[in-house]
């Protein structure tokens, strides 16, 4: 029900964020209430503010098609004096086309009805009777205000809502990370590589083969953990020596892509009356690696439907289940990822080789649960005692 006659839109949900969060949330809530997402960038996926970093299985399990990324058989781990191969026979990586998957995302969401405004952004809102009216700025639309019933803030590490709201404080430690992204002249496009170590303290680099024939060479570090900047930290550890010591051969630069996330203990409330949070606003990235693409996914499909649920049921009992459903796989997990994130962030280069004298030890299992931050009694088990029976009888 648009109201094309004034300068105001009315819908059901007001998405505010067109990243994965936002759009699998309007592909699986469109079909059953009116739903408008507002992205401020002038392209879905454009530009690129993460590194892409993911796994096959969980891409088959979300539906993303193939040629969207690219497989990836054996993670590389190098401190300054160590190195370790992981030969991924089972649990395979990706490396994700991060454009072309969210305007993926972007067309399911329109497919099922939503509609997606780009080059839009929110700007504030207040609350009303029967629920919100919100000013943007667009450069696509000629409204300036959107009256909704619910909101769900989906904008990422700003928290644009919450905070406008005062729900919310904005994240105080954030992973800050670039990453220039070339065409591939030489290089092996089936490893992955995570580099830890003197070079980036509070954080770390990856070298990730993409779809494309490209690859992106990018550090990250935690502030204000460090009060270095990862652009002077890129250009200092990425030199001819280290791009020859990993076999690349670049051609040329296609874009340099850089973003921030929150590195903030997860907090499991996610509803605040009619405004809800989803994504990187809900903390939902990895506190080992960062990584919040398929979570966002995920969790974003399944506030779609547990928000239709509460509309068309007219009770709110469908939303506490969303923060259950996140809560029961997230908040055990990312507890203990998150004391080993405050831990890593402090380590010095003796530190890493000994982290990864253990996590040669590992099996593939043990070191693709570590980094997914899945940390199963059995599994934290079976790694510890093979730490111990290492210091014991080694
Ligand atoms: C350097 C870096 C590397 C990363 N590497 C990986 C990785 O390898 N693998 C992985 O899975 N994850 C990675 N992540 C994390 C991943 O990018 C996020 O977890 C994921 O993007 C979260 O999705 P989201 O939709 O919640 O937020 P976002 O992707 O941030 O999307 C939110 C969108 O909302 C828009 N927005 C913000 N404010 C407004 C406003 N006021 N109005 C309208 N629109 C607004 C923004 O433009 C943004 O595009 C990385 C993050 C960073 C910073």
């Amino acid at each position: 029900m648009i109201d094309l006659e004034s300068d105001t839109l009315t819908c059901d949900v007001l998405i505010v964020g067109g990243g994965p969060a936002g759009l699998a949330t309007a592909h699986t809530l469109a079909p059953h209430a009116k739903t408008i997402v507002i992205h401020q960038d002038r392209e879905i996926g454009k530009p690129v503010r993460t590194s892409g970093g993911t796994w096959v299985a969980d891409m088959q399990a979300l539906g993303v098609p193939p040629h969207l990324y690219q497989q990836i058989d054996e993670l590389m781990f190098r401190s300054d004096n160590r190195e370790v191969i992981q030969p991924l026979a089972q649990r395979k990586c990706a490396v994700l086309d991060i454009t072309g998957t969210y305007q993926w995302l972007a067309d399911l969401a329109r497919g099922a009805g939503a509609e997606v405004y780009t080059d839009t952004k929110f700007m504030q809102t207040e609350e009303t009777d029967d629920g919100f009216v919100s000013t943007i700025r667009s450069r696509s639309i000629t409204a300036s205000r959107i009256k909704s019933r619910f909101i769900v803030d989906a904008s990422g590490t700003p928290h644009a809502v919450l905070s406008n709201l005062g729900l919310v404080e904005k994240p105080d430690r954030v992973g800050v990370g670039i990453e220039h992204e070339f065409e591939i002249k030489s290089a092996p496009k089936n490893r992955a590589v995570l580099f830890v170590g003197q070079a980036v303290k509070s954080g770390y680099g990856w070298i990730f083969p993409a779809p494309n024939n490209h690859i992106r060479i990018g550090v990250g570090i935690i502030q204000p953990d460090s009060d270095l900047s990862p652009r002077d930290i890129y250009n200092s550890v990425v030199t001819p020596e280290f791009l020859e010591s990993y076999g690349l051969e670049l051609g040329p630069l296609v874009q340099v892509n850089a973003g921030i996330i929150p590195s903030v203990p997860y907090d499991p409330k996610l509803v605040f009356g009619n405004v809800i949070r989803v994504g990187d606003t809900a903390n939902f990235a990895t506190p080992t690696v960062g990584e919040g693409i398929r979570i966002a996914i995920k969790f974003g499909r399944i506030l779609g439907e547990r928000l239709g649920e509460a509309i068309a049921q007219g009770c709110r009992a469908p939303l506490v289940r969303y923060e259950l459903e996140c809560r029961k796989d997230l908040k055990r997990n990312y507890s203990f990822g998150f004391t080993a994130n405050e831990r890593i962030a402090t380590y010095d280069a003796a530190d890493w080789d000994r982290s990864l004298d253990r996590l040669s030890r590992l099996d593939e299992a043990e070191v693709v649960s570590l980094v997914k931050s899945e940390f199963t009694a059995r599994m934290m088990l079976k790694a510890a005692w093979k730490q111990v029976r290492h210091k014991v009888f080694d």
